[in-house]
């Protein structure tokens, strides 16, 4: 709901995704699936309906190109082949015909025409026993719904490649694989009426840089493209059609921003340690290789996640070992001597890949290292990937969403397996590289110590290990204010997990978004973590704070805190540090 309407103002406050300021003219994109409206039209109508459809194939032909030249430049000619076949469809005369005939003599209009008869195609080609045909049913509805949704005149993921203007997108979802193909110079910024702080999508808008909110209830209905609107990624708000003062006051905001990372750029040599000697790690989460600049300008040591299921968005087929190989050696020798994590495939979730089935809880269901045991094949060429990569400087593997011992020595086995492999070909790797496991289930805290001696460490993901230890939907906005990561549930598996690593000589990292942010850090340095991971723009920030700190006194604050009870009062103590030591951090939003 609006806030206040002066002058024609109109303030929406959701969850702040990612901070700055951007106003812009608002694009406004459509998702979902759209209503074919189905009617008769007079006969002396059809010539402009027949004309109508002729100008939807031409426009779906341009942009299907476009999107083809995108993906060629970001991937090469040989991802870009599938829009071949795309193109080949428009160009099926027996399907065109039928679409034409059916808007000539039956009169109908051309959405319904178009869609009967693509759905009819792509139905029987589902049916047939041949795979070749079965993937050109797949081609069909996605041609099909592009030209659909230029007749009907409605914007979609492809939109995104055609955008022109500096634009703030608005949309009901974001999903992160539009988000990875959002240009960072033309969409200052975006807003989206659901979604949670710790959706992949919120991660990317962090990593891109771009100022972000959500859970904006229907604001997308209400706003339409070309309107106005400035998004404030600090406090979480879209204002459209912000009056002089509501400018003016935000270009303050922005001044004291761009003052204090000034003051942050400079601490990008020095060191991670704090003012009583502690040295801790201060990493980088990446998506994919071009993030390694960010990575090099932050001043962080290396990468402490490289999501490597990025490399499998967008595209058709996945990566295989060669260009996977190709992908981890650029970032591990860009990174050399620094050490790169690989975490090995996480699919699943938010993150769909083209095909795999829509399920009813994509969180609990087929996600991250269950699919890879499953598809051993895709699973041996990512490990042989990353295992030629580490001769190309410090990599070390790590398994996600492991929730038992069996899982570990599942994974452990065929890495062994792939070690052999390449042993006996003769292929150069790295025989002492580093295998951890992620922590973000509950369940893999708890038996921390059994899972110990499989591993040389451990990464807590705090973002799954509180939706799942809390029982919140990390993408869900309803829920957004239950996702606390200093819940004292959270706080005590990773007190578990820290002293299991420790018993058994394990290192600990954080790679969830709560190693990044200033307000929870402080806890995290308190309960004994060596390496602290996050989104390279962040890592400035956590730098001036561990600098300004004393792990004596961190120490201090979480002993307190595990004595607490509620989210709300650890999270206080901890802000209320963090803020006493370095207070700029906080003053420059407001
Ligand atoms: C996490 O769950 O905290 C994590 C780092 O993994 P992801 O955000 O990719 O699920
Ligand atoms: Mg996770």
């Amino acid at each position: 709901m609006p806030e206040r309407e002066p002058a024609g103002e109109r303030v929406y406050r959701g969850i702040a995704l990612a901070g700055g300021v951007a106003h812009a003219r608002v694009l406004r994109i459509s998702q979902g699936e759209p209503e074919i409206p189905d009617h008769s039209i007079p006969a002396d109508e059809t010539e402009r309906e027949l004309e109508r459809f002729q100008h939807a194939l031409v426009a779906t032909r341009h942009q299907i190109q476009e999107v083809q030249r995108r993906v060629t430049a970001a991937m090469g000619a040989h991802e870009a082949g599938i829009f071949e076949a795309h193109l080949l469809v428009l160009e099926d005369v027996t399907l065109l015909s039928q679409v034409k005939s059916l808007i000539r003599d039956k009169h109908r209009n051309a959405e319904a025409a178009f869609n009967a008869v693509a759905s009819r195609y792509a139905s029987a080609l589902d049916a047939a026993e041949d795979e070749y045909l079965r993937e050109r049913a797949a081609d069909i509805r996605d041609v099909a719904s592009r030209v659909l949704n230029q007749l009907l005149g409605l914007s979609g993921e492809s939109e995104l490649s055609r955008i022109r203007e500096p634009v703030v997108l608005v949309a009901h979802d974001i999903t992160p694989s539009m988000t990875a193909m959002i240009d960072r110079t033309k969409v200052l910024g975006f807003a989206t009426d659901v979604g949670g702080k710790t959706s992949h999508t919120a991660i990317m808008a962090r990593k891109l840089r771009i100022p972000a909110v959500a859970g904006l209830g229907d604001a997308s209905r209400k706003i339409q493209t070309g309107d106005y609107a400035l998004v404030d990624g600090h406090g979480g708000a879209l204002i459209v059609h912000p009056t002089d003062a509501t400018l003016f006051q935000y270009g303050q905001i922005r001044e004291r921003h761009a003052a204090l990372e000034q003051r942050l750029a400079d601490l990008r040599d020095q060191a991670a340690v704090t003012l009583d000697g502690t040295r801790l790690i201060l990493a980088s989460n990446i998506e994919e290789p071009s993030d390694v600049a960010a990575v090099r300008a932050s001043g962080s040591e290396g990468v402490g996640l490289f999501r490597s299921e990025f490399l499998f968005l967008n595209r058709s087929e996945p990566p295989d070992e060669e260009q996977q190989f190709q992908a981890y050696r650029d970032v591990v020798s860009a990174c050399a001597p620094s050490p790169v994590v690989i975490r090995t495939l996480d699919l699943g979730g938010d993150k769909v890949f083209p095909g795999q089935q829509v399920e009813a809880n994509p969180f609990l269901g087929w996600r991250a290292i269950r699919i890879s045991l499953a598809h051993t094949d895709l699973f041996r060429a990512q490990l042989r990937a990353v295992l030629r990569a580490s001769a190309f400087g410090c990599a070390k593997l790590m398994y996600p969403m492991i929730s038992s011992v069996e899982e570990l020595v599942a994974a452990n086995q065929l890495l062994e397996s792939c070690r052999a492999e390449l042993k006996s070909e003769g292929i150069a790797f790295d025989p002492t590289m580093e295998v951890g496991a992620m922590i973000e289930i509950p369940s893999a805290a708890l038996i921390a110590d059994a899972l110990a001696p499989h591993v040389q460490f451990f990464s807590l993901g705090t973002n799954d290990l509180t939706q799942y230890t809390l029982a919140v939907d990390r993408m869900n906005d309803r829920v957004a204010h239950l996702h606390c990561p200093t819940h004292p549930a959270v706080l005590r598996l990773i007190q578990m997990t820290v002293a299991a690593a420790r018993r058994r000589g394990a290192w600990v990292g954080v790679c969830g978004e709560m190693a990044g942010d200033p307000s929870m850090l402080p806890l995290l340095v308190g309960l004994g973590v060596d390496e602290l991971s996050a989104t390279p723009a962040v890592i400035p920030a956590a730098k001036f704070l561990l600098r300004r700190m004393r792990t004596s006194e961190a120490r201090d604050l979480a002993d307190r805190a595990l004595k607490l009870s509620t989210a709300e009062e650890t999270l206080r103590i901890s802000h209320e540090f963090a803020r006493s030591v370095a207070p700029e951090l906080f003053d420059a939003g407001k």
